[in-house]
């Protein structure tokens, strides 16, 4: 099934199919560990020589039916669930790099994965460039060095909602034989599948439209399987591990190597592991998520093109608007352009945070992407610790509100945003 069809009904039905007389709803796998009878058996799962389940932190089988599912919406041969996004973006690194190397990013990525990769994997000898993703091919290739294991770009960023020039980065990726990874949280695969693009590994926060109703954290990565690990630029990858028995994962697992890797080495030492119940949520969520994203982007294009044309409102960024400077880079790699836009009102930051406390359908929270609509005023929370000039360096003015619009019908929200404006 996982080819050909179609995403609206491969968020239904791919993952899970059950037998005769079996649940036909996903069943929640509640169990840390799986019974077997005799040490032969699980002697040869712990050598990888059979598959099947004998401790959740390395498989489970709700945790399973749903990384299938999302390995079909992507179009990759297989997913690796996680805790969270965080832990996600962290195995990617884990996995693919060690002290001393080097990680080309966009750097309009989330505040969260700049921190990881700035802060936290400095300290651990692995160092990230970030380059302005407007850059030319020519100043992303002179960032690339002989130690660089991995590219890394949002397709829309948060919280900036700029597209990712693909073809440029994955030019360049290709050109000096390196993974290209794509988080593509933001739009999901129901607007954009970056494996059409060029990415060969695509990461995912399941906490935001994944989930799509605030009630469960996770992450994933899905792995298209392209990438050839057998390569001496990857030793991890092309020569024994001495933590699995001198294993080989390049030889012995070919195309799934980095995804074996990830489960066997990576998660089994830092144990990130996706809950069965969240898992068993998100996989429910799933089933309407190509739904979801027509709604949560018509909305937001309708409130952008309500806010441009408003007295009070002296910029809007969308990049499904006529206006807006992404708007080509949109129509080449999204079928739509999610739900998340920023705007500022005349007037300031004091404006804006008058503006918010006057919304009443709209709540203030962090969270983006589910499907009640919320704002956020970056300046004064997220972003609070920085200087006002550290905070336009990254894009933050002090006025920038950051709208999730949610899946509430339009009207009643273009109502609560007037009556705010015009307060
Ligand atoms: C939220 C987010 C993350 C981090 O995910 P968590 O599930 O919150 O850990 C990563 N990337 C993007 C684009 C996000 O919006």
């Amino acid at each position: 099934m996982e080819n050909k069809t179609h995403i609206e009904t491969l968020a239904v039905q791919a993952g899970y199919e059950p037998k005769n007389g079996e649940p036909r709803v996903l069943p929640i796998c509640q169990s840390t560990t799986f019974r077997y009878t005799s040490c032969e058996e699980l002697a040869k799962l712990f050598d990888l020589d059979e598959s099947g389940y004998f401790y959740t932190r390395l498989g489970n089988p709700t945790i399973d039916a749903l990384e299938r599912k999302f390995a079909a919406l992507e179009g990759g041969i297989g997913a690796i669930a996680f805790s969270s996004g965080q832990a996600a973006s962290t195995a990617l690194i884990f996995n693919l790099c060690n002290a001393g190397d080097h990680i080309l990013s966009a750097s309009t990525i989330y505040g969260g994965t700049y921190n990881l990769f700035a802060h936290t994997v400095k300290k651990l000898g692995v160092e990230v460039t970030f380059v302005d993703p407007k850059a030319s091919a020519d100043e992303i290739r002179s960032k690339v060095r002989p130690n660089t294991k991995f590219i890394f770009g949002e397709t829309l960023s948060n919280p900036s909602v700029k597209v990712l020039d693909f073809e440029k980065f994955a030019n360049v990726a290709r050109e000096f034989n390196i993974p290209f990874a794509v988080d593509n949280t933001f739009p999901t695969p129901a607007l954009c599948r970056p494996f059409d693009f060029g990415a060969n590994l695509v990461i995912h926060s399941l906490s935001k439209y994944a989930d799509g109703h605030a009630s469960a954290m996770g992450g994933i990565i899905v792995d298209k399987g392209d990438f050839n690990y057998d390569n001496p630029k990857f030793p991890d990858f092309c020569t024994p591990d001495e933590s699995y028995h001198g294993m080989v994962y390049a030889k012995k697992f070919g195309k799934f190597a980095f995804l074996v890797k990830a489960r066997t080495h990576i998660m089994r030492d830092t144990g990130a592991i996706l809950s069965p119940q969240n898992a068993f949520l998100i996989n429910m969520n799933l089933e309407t998520l190509p739904l979801r994203m027509e709604r949560h982007s018509s909305n937001a294009l309708k409130l952008a093109e309500f806010l441009e044309n408003h007295p009070k409102v002296s910029w809007v960024e969308y990049p499904g608007l006529k206006s807006s400077p992404e708007k080509p880079y949109a129509d080449k790699y999204l079928k739509a352009c999610s739900g998340v836009l920023t705007f500022g009102p005349k007037g300031g930051a004091h404006e804006a945070e008058k503006f918010m406390n006057s919304l009443k359908l709209a709540a203030q929270v962090i969270h983006v992407a589910d499907s009640r609509t919320s704002v956020l005023h970056p300046a004064s929370t997220t972003h609070r610790q920085l200087s006002e000039e550290a905070q336009r360096e990254t894009g933050i003015l002090p006025e920038l509100i950051r709208v999730s619009v949610g899946i509430e019908h339009i009207d009643d929200i273009i109502v609560d945003f007037k009556q705010a404006l015009e307060k």
